[in-house]
């Protein structure tokens, strides 16, 4: 594992060594780690349009029943204890989130609860139509995925949908004024690398922020191998080589996953999402529920618990809290991909909401 300097770089696996004590019963969302809680990720469903090659095979993809699937107001009401439990930040996900009905209106009820950040992350098809819907209701800001700028090959690697829609998103969702618009790029060895400095100019070009993330063992398929991984450093260089660049500092208090980097003439930043080659666990405050109501403390565990079953046998807010509490006590320091021993989680990335 290198640094784009090219030394050693240290997995942060947070404060190992903290003593594990009781479970609290009140204040923030904290683990045994001192890892304070902040941020959930909601997925509203296991469905796409798209069949990414990263994540989900082609056909044959098994969907939840819909009676598992949390309602509107299940979903609002897990996100009001959040909110009442210090989570400041939630992002709407899937699945591909803008294929729920009305998904405007729970983005509204959401929203009315006061978060300082709403966002959602989709692969662009019916944001165009959306995007002012979404604004109105108190949707802040959105990532848009895009793995290419060649029609051709985004085509072949999301398999469904085309290019120009997924663009014509990014500008409905600036007209609309859901800004800053991220753009979500995965990199896999050998099928878009050589897109990176594209991408980077595309960065410059548009002031959008180009992340580049790192392909994940999340795809539904289990094909992931390590040799498809594209190193954060070797993107970073591709791109420094062209334009150099230099470290943003993060913001104090803001543990997003992507490191961010400026152009050093003042042209604008892009991000790598290094969760293989860099995790970034120890500084982690996701918290995530599933479409079917299960939270859910890190990508890479099957460590669940099922919030559903509280909110349908008539359990009361104390009790939904309890859940999350349970949930976040019981996170791993980091997600071990690295480890000899690591074991794929049995649910894949469309299924727990990236
Ligand atoms: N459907 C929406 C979309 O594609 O943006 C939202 C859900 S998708 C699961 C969220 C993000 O996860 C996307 O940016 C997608 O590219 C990324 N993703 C999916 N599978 C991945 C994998 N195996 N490794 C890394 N990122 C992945
Ligand atoms: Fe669908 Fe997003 Fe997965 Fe692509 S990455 S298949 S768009 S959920």
């Amino acid at each position: 594992m290198t640094s784009p300097a090219g030394g050693a770089v240290p997995v942060a696996l947070g404060r190992r060594d903290r003593a594990p004590g009781p479970m609290p019963t009140g204040g923030p969302l904290v683990d045994r780690f001192g890892r304070v809680h902040t941020d959930l990720r909601i997925s509203v469903t296991d469905r796409c349009n798209f069949r990414c090659v990263y994540c989900m095979p082609e056909e044959g993809v098994p969907f939840l029943p819909r009676a598992e699937i949390l309602s509107y107001e299940e979903i609002a009401r897990v996100a009001r204890v959040a909110r009442e439990l210090g989570v400041q930040s939630v992002r709407f996900t899937g699945g591909e989130p803008l294929l729920r009905h009305h998904v405007a209106d729970l983005v509204g009820m959401v929203a009315a609860l006061g978060f300082d950040d709403v966002a959602l992350t989709t692969n662009g098809t019916g944001l165009a139509t959306l995007a002012p819907r979404l604004a109105a209701a108190g949707l802040q800001r959105v990532n848009i995925s895009c793995d290419s700028l060649r029609p051709e090959r985004f085509a072949a690697i999301r398999r469904r949908g085309d290019l120009a829609t997924v663009l014509g998103a990014m500008d409905a969702a600036e007209a609309a004024g859901l800004t800053p618009v991220k753009v979500n790029v995965v990199v896999l060895a050998g099928v878009n690398d050589d897109e990176v400095v594209d991408f980077a100019g595309f960065a410059r070009d548009t002031g959008r922020l180009v992340r580049f993330i790192e392909y994940m063992p999340l795809d539904a398929g289990g094909g992931w191998r390590r040799d498809e991984v594209v190193p954060a450093a070797d993107i970073l260089a591709a791109i420094a080589a062209r334009w150099p660049l230099e470290p943003q500092a993060p913001t104090p208090g803001d543990p997003a996953p992507a490191e961010v980097y400026r152009f050093a003439d003042g042209a604008g930043a892009i991000g790598v999402v290094a969760s293989v080659t860099r995790p970034f666990c120890g500084t982690c405050n996701r918290l995530r529920l599933t479409a079917d109501g299960s939270v859910r403390n890190c990508l890479f565990s099957d460590d669940e618990r099922s919030v559903r079953a509280v909110l349908r046998s008539g359990g009361g807010d104390d009790e939904v809290a309890a859940v999350l509490r349970q949930a976040v006590w019981g996170k791993h320091p980091g997600h071990g991909i690295n480890d000899p021993g690591f074991l794929r989680p049995s649910r894949s990335m469309s299924m727990i909401g990236g």
